[in-house]
């Protein structure tokens, strides 16, 4: 019996994360399932946003599932999301994009896998009003951070065999910051040679996406670009609702959908589950449970494909139980 960490999240994240546990149950997963509030709901119950009890689970367990958490925008506490990566040192995250059949997009047979920096960048959150006036904020990029991270994309490749890795930068401009990460993705290129490399400019990059994705394979950026060119992605397999993603850090990882919490569909029972259900089947993977794994991602796979117990984004009217349920039956 595996022991997983299970952080609901806010908005519409305790419906998604549902969603998986029941699916895991139908499908006898080996896991118990060990949950920790974090977020907006922690707060008010014991006044933080990141209770330590969190963070010890997870340190023990070493994987966890994460529903999305609420961050305000401009005002309060910061990102809880940027604080769990932080503490636990989870530098990469890692966001594979692909086409399912069914689903309405512009593309068929996208495959990218966008490898973000996650701990550094304008992340850092240095930043300070300077008077009154005027307000500053500190690209921090180290070759450390650099290097793990250009290691961990070509590992990535290597490991299920992709052809191409892709850094993004913009070092044209940022010639120390993004010239640093840049030359360091070179260097460490040379140690992968059964691997293409190349570099494109972060705006080229996102024109380029939209217009050929078949060129590209796996990707590997700093923080706030891999932020804005993974939701890029998203929107060319059909949405927010169906990206899923991972933290890694040298022994934890944490899995979770690339949206956030959706406030304004909480409670309604109407999401898309695709994102958590693809990040819990990366977490199956991830602890060696391939065959579990495939099984409910097929599953999945062919809810979508018939499109008729499918969720508003996918053009459907299902609820997010009612697919839940669908899947469940595929099983
Ligand atoms: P969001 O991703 O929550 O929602 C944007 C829109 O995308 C929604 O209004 C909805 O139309 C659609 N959407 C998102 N998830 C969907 C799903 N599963 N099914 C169908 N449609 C879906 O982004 P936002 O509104 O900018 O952010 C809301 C909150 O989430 C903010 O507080 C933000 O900080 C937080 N957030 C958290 C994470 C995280 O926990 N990792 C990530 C991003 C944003």
């Amino acid at each position: 019996m595996y022991q997983v960490t299970l952080i609901p999240g806010d908005g519409t994240g305790p419906e998604l994360t549902s969603s998986v546990k029941e699916i895991f149950k139908a499908a006898a997963v080996p896991i118990n399932w060990e949950i920790r509030e974090a977020g907006l709901k922690a707060y008010e119950r014991v006044g933080s946003v990141l209770p330590e009890n969190v963070l010890e689970s997870i340190r023990q367990n070493k994987v966890a599932l994460k529903g999305p958490l609420t961050t305000p925008i401009g005002e309060g506490f910061r990102s809880v999301n940027v604080a769990l990566r932080r503490e636990l040192d989870l530098y990469a995250n890692l966001r594979p994009t692909r086409s399912y059949k069914g689903i309405n997009s512009r593309y068929e047979n996208i495959d990218l896998v966008i490898v973000r920096e996650n701990t550094e960048d304008l992340y850092a959150g240095i930043e300070h009003m300077v008077g009154d006036d005027a307000a500053e904020s500190i690209k921090i990029i180290t070759r450390k951070g650099s290097e793990r991270i250009v290691r961990f994309a070509f590992e990535y490749a290597r490991k299920y065999e992709r052809k191409k890795v892709t850094a993004v930068h913009k070092a044209n401009i940022m010639k120390y910051t993004d010239g640093l990460f840049l030359s360091v993705a070179r260097e460490i290129s040379k140690d992968y040679p059964d691997i293409e490399f190349e570099d494109r400019i972060v705006d080229n990059m996102s024109m380029q996406l939209v217009v050929k994705p078949e060129l590209y394979d796996v990707m590997v950026t700093l923080n706030l670009y891999g932020d804005i060119i993974s939701d890029i992605c998203a929107g060319l397999v059909g949405g927010l609702g169906v990206a899923p993603g991972a933290n890694f850090g040298e022994e934890i990882a944490i899995f979770e959908p690339v949206h956030g919490s959706a406030p304004k569909y909480a409670g309604q029972d109407r999401v898309n589950p695709t994102a958590t259900i693809l990040s819990a089947v990366m977490l199956l993977q991830h602890i060696g449970e391939e065959e579990i794994a495939q099984k409910i991602q097929t599953a999945l796979a062919a809810v979508i494909a018939e499109g008729k117990v499918v969720t508003y984004d996918l053009g459907g009217d299902a609820t997010t139980s009612q697919m839940t349920q669908a899947i469940i039956e595929k099983l």
